[in-house]
């Protein structure tokens, strides 16, 4: 099945060999790469299959190393996926607004078509009207849950029918999902053959910088992304440093603490009478109705904090998302706010 959602130029290719493809024993020196040979601990070239991250990974998530495909953030990873599955002008994609921009960014890119089917008011997919709108050239649904930005997870009944009956593949983005409470959707990767779920060190695991996004997919799906990805996609500094990341694991501790930061923050912000709504959040961020955005954003940037201001967004008008901060970082946030 996954077979027919290929592009046909790359069933086709024959991917670039790398030295590092071509001989992955240990040896005595290595003339091959065009090197410089003198050692200063980045002379190599990485790994092109990040091999250690991916074992440390594998140990943290329980997913085998050959359903794992790593890329320069979850942009590169999310790019591939259309390069492998979208033939530009022909086929389209299914989004769920209000959702990631990058979707949609990337779409363009690639001159795929991007069809829009928008969330509930209670901002869940309308299961029918996607299934409806699909048609043979619908290649790639995604799926933001945690959503960014209304914060929640989608109910699971809901993708579960989605993941059964939509004809191609289902991307489930989970930047958020080390905060929510429930399951992440990799355990059922055996079960839905046209199921990528994509992660990321870019929030709980506190590395943005390092450019580091992950994908979990059936190893057809990952020989597939791996034949077209850039052979040294991640560099030796973000590998390095995403081994000391996973082994370290600070990061469990402070996942608690944005969580409590964010109930805190919640109970709190409740108490505001301009706040009309809080939105349930699953995320490190909560998304805010309140009684004018651009006057609000406005008034808390004056005190040289800055929200992001989402009222543009589909369904979203005088809303603001609001990034969990360190608890003094929030404490003033509140004690500004309360001013306001
Ligand atoms: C922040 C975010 C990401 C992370 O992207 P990276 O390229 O890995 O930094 C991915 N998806 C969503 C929905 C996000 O909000």
């Amino acid at each position: 099945m996954i077979e027919a959602l290929i592009r046909k130029n790359i069933k086709a290719l024959s991917p670039y060999s790398s030295a590092r493809d071509e001989f992955t024993k240990v040896a005595d020196m290595y003339l091959d790469a065009n090197e410089n040979p003198y050692q200063n601990n980045l002379n190599r070239y990485p790994d092109p299959y990040q091999k250690k991250v991916k074992t440390l990974l594998s140990e943290w998530k329980g997913i085998d190393t050959s359903k794992m495909l790593l890329g320069n953030g979850s942009d590169e990873v999310l790019d591939l996926i259309f390069r492998a599955f979208c033939e530009p002008k022909e086929d389209n994609v299914i989004l769920l607004p209000p959702t990631y921009g990058m979707y949609n960014v990337l779409a363009n890119i690639n001159d795929v078509e991007a069809i829009e089917i928008g969330l509930s008011d209670t901002f869940e997919p309308k299961v029918d009207a996607i299934l409806e709108a699909q048609n043979e050239n619908s290649k790639v649904l995604f799926i933001c849950s945690p959503n960014n930005p209304t914060a929640n997870v989608f109910n699971i009944s809901k993708v579960e029918k989605l993941l059964s009956n939509f004809n191609g593949i289902v991307v489930i983005d989970e930047a958020y999902i080390d905060f929510a409470d429930t399951a992440s959707w990799i355990e059922r990767l055996d079960e839905f053959p046209n199921l990528i779920v994509t992660q990321t060190f870019s929030k709980a695991l506190g590395h943005a910088a390092i450019r580091l996004g992950i994908a979990y997919a059936s190893e057809e799906i990952v020989n597939v992304l791996n034949k077209i990805k850039p052979p040294y996609n991640v560099n030796e500094l973000s590998q390095q440093k995403a081994i000391e990341v996973l082994t370290e694991a600070k990061f469990i501790k402070q996942i608690d603490e944005i969580k409590l930061e964010r109930k805190k923050l919640e109970s709190a912000l409740a108490e505001l009478k301009y706040i009309k709504k809080i939105y349930r959040s699953d995320a490190n961020f909560i998304l805010i109705k309140v009684d004018d955005a651009n006057k609000r954003y406005n008034q808390l940037l004056e005190k040289e904090i800055v929200v992001r201001n989402r009222s543009k967004q589909y369904k979203c008008d005088n809303t603001l998302r609001i990034s969990i901060g360190t608890p003094a970082e929030n404490n003033k946030l509140l004690v500004e706010m309360i001013k306001l």
